[in-house]
Order: C-alpha cells, then sequence, then structure tokens
C-alpha cells in the first residue's frame, strides 16, 4: 500500500489556507504554505505550516514550483489560487494539483457557465443581452470584478445610463442580471469520485461591506449622502436552513455533477459551491457556482452542524480535501482525483 506519508499538502497562503493545512496536518500530512512576504504571521502562530516559502507576489508561482514537485507536494486550489495565478495559467501547472482543472474553463467563462448551470435544472437569475431590455430591477456586474467592487443597480435603460457613464467599461465588459429580492444562500458541497457520492457540508452568508451596512442608517440618509451600494466582501456569517429545504440542496448539487460530467473527462469533484438568493417563495435562484473550496467553509474550521451528523470527528472541508487525498493514495486511485 503506498504510504501517504510521502506525500505533503501544500496552498497559497490566504483565503482558506488555515482551514487547508489545519485539516491536512489533522489527517497526518505534512504540509506547506507559500506566502507573500511579510503575510507569514497568521501561518506561523497558528502552526499549520511545516514549511514555508516566500514570494513577493503570488505570480511567482511558477517560479517555486520545482520546489513543490521535488517534495511530491500535492497543491490544493483555492479562490486566491485561481484569482492570483489565472484561470488559464493554471493549466500550466506542473505539480499534482488536487481537483479538475478542466471544469475551470466552464465555470470562468460566464456563458458556459450558464449552459452548464441550466443543463442542470437550476432556476437562474434573468440575463438581459441588451440594456434597452431592462423591464425590473437589474443588477450590473463588470468581468473580473474583485469581490463584487462596483457593482451597481438599475431599473430601466434610462437608469442604467446614467449610472454607466461613470464606468469606464464598454457594454460588452458588464452582465445585466435580474435583481432577486430575496436572502444569499452559500451552499458547500463536497462530491467524492471515489465513493461517488455527494455531501452537504453547510451553508454560509457573505458579510459585504457596504451592501450589509446600509440597512444601518436611516433610507433618507442613505439618500442624502449619495450611498451608493457595493458587495465588496469582508468576511461570511454561518447559516442553517430551513430543513424542508434540505431535499433540493441534495438535488441541486446532484445535478450539477452529473452535468458536468458531460462537459469534461473526470466532471466537477471536490468541494464546490452554489451560491444564490432564495427568494420568498423558496425558489433558490443561483447566480454562480465555484468550482473549489470557497472562503463561505471558513467559519467550520471546527466542523459544521451539516459535518457533524455525519462525522463523530471535526471535519472541515479543508479536513475533507486531506482524507480524500489520503485514501486516494492508499487505494492507489490517485489519479481519479488530480487534474
Ligand atoms: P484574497 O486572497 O483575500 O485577496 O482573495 C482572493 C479572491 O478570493 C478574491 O477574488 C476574493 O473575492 C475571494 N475571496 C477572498 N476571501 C473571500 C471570502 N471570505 N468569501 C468569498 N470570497 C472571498
Ligand atoms: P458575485 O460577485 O457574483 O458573487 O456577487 C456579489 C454579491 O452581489 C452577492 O453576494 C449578492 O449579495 C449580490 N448579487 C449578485 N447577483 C445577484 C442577483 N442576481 N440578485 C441579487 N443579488 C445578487
Amino acid at each position: 500500500m503506498a504510504n501517504y506519508k510521502d506525500y505533503k499538502i501544500a496552498t497559497l497562503g490566504s483565503h482558506t489556507a488555515l482551514q487547508i493545512l489545519k485539516g491536512a496536518k489533522d489527517e497526518g500530512f505534512e504540509t506547506i504554505a507559500i506566502c507573500k512576504r511579510g503575510n507569514t504571521k497568521p501561518y506561523e502562530s497558528y502552526k499549520v505550516a511545516d514549511k514555508i516559502i516566500e514570494v513577493d507576489d503570488f505570480k511567482e508561482y511558477f517560479q517555486i514550483e520545482q520546489q513543490l514537485i521535488d517534495e511530491k507536494a500535492i497543491i490544493i486550489p483555492h479562490g486566491s489560487f485561481v484569482a492570483y495565478i489565472g484561470a488559464e495559467e493554471v493549466q500550466n501547472v506542473k505539480a499534482m494539483h488536487y481537483g479538475s482543472k478542466g471544469i475551470l474553463e466552464w465555470e470562468s467563462d460566464r456563458s458556459k457557465e450558464r449552459k452548464w448551470l441550466l443543463d442542470a435544472d437550476l432556476k437562474l437569475p434573468k440575463v438581459f443581452d441588451s440594456p434597452e431590455d431592462i423591464d425590473r430591477p437589474v443588477i450590473i456586474k463588470f468581468h473580473g470584478a474583485k469581490g463584487g467592487q462596483g457593482y451597481f443597480l438599475a431599473n430601466s435603460p434610462e437608469e442604467f445610463h446614467e449610472r454607466f457613464k461613470e464606468f469606464p467599461e464598454t457594454e460588452d465588459q458588464i452582465a445585466i442580471q435580474e435583481y432577486i429580492v430575496g436572502v444569499p444562500v452559500y451552499s458547500h458541497y463536497f462530491f467524492s469520485p471515489l465513493t461517488d457520492e455527494l455531501e452537504v457540508m453547510g451553508f454560509d452568508k457573505r458579510y459585504e461591506s457596504n451592501a450589509d451596512s446600509i440597512g444601518r442608517i436611516a433610507a433618507k440618509d442613505q439618500v442624502d449622502v449619495g450611498i451608493r451600494t457595493t458587495y465588496t466582501i469582508t468576511g461570511n456569517v454561518p447559516i442553517v436552513l430551513r430543513e424542508s429545504i434540505l431535499p433540493k440542496i441534495f438535488e441541486m448539487g446532484e445535478n450539477v455533477v452529473k452535468a458536468s460530467q458531460k462537459l469534461t473527462d473526470k466532471g466537477l469533484y471536490g468541494p464546490f459551491c452554489l451560491e444564490g438568493i432564495i427568494d420568498p417563495n423558496l425558489d433558490y435562484f443561483v447566480f454562480e457556482i465555484s468550482a473549489r473550496i470557497v472562503a463561505g467553509t471558513n467559519p467550520y474550521i471546527n466542523g459544521s452542524p451539516y459535518t457533524r451528523l455525519r462525522y463523530d470527528e471535526p471535519m472541515s472541508t479543508g479536513r475533507r480535501i486531506a482524507r480524500e487525498i489520503k485514501t486516494a493514495i492508499e487505494s492507489d486511485q490517485l489519479d481519479k482525483i488530480l487534474g
């Protein structure tokens, strides 16, 4: 039997690295954190990294990659990995990479992503091809916007043009989506190709500035001071869903995995997240999928209420990844989970 101790687990020091490295250590792996010079403190203080490799910029990943290969490190991609290295550059990663690279192409292109989610029978907010068609509240999203900064709302073509004047972007650099009035719910999943089973790991909502602070002041003051809504992510808040919604949550996750298997060779596996809004009719409108671990799992380093039902030990998504890798190594199926 192959020995998992021959392998290490590595990730970039940001996003969900604390959870990933802690989970790896709990499963018995040695760990490596690749950190920006000056940002090593959390990884030292929380004692999650056996080794720290410092870089001036995460873009230097390819310059230190050989070290990871020499150490037999398996790299765990997360939101910052894709954000800093770039969805296209990820295809050039030569170190062992946990997760499917093929599916990233479907996730990072808005129209491909939409086709995938529609194939999975999910409800999606309506998309407007032209601003002239706006006939209800819409949210305008800029391609590649970091953390929802600069999004704005409009109710009509006139309102759209009035606001859009302020931005340097052209109309082909934006997406116009129906604005769903409801509560944001981000559903965290884990699909194992080793057992063919989908697990629901937990839920969160984001804590966004200033969207989550506008309700703290009177509507009149919002108008007087001219406050505009932005969605800059600052953290995550755990939530527990009404139990009768759970069957639908499982079904949605299973449909997304099934649909992905028609798109790429191995399809989607490992952690992923459906991001959307639940409206007063309990319809769940999904506006995005993340095909990897999301930071909304961070409140659950000690396990979520849902993982507690399945596991008699603290099971974060980071630890679940390490457990999967360990099982794959020991059963000689690593090729099933590396992409
Ligand atoms: P950072 O490493 O914090 O600069 O984040 C890199 C990317 O991950 C950005 O595109 C963020 O939007 C996303 N991200 C970081 N933290 C979170 C979070 N807590 N929740 C959701 N997305 C996040
Ligand atoms: P995103 O950058 O796509 O994750 O969106 C950032 C934030 O904008 C989300 O967390 C939601 O609060 C909000 N949002 C995005 N799309 C919609 C939508 N179609 N309807 C309502 N709110 C949305």
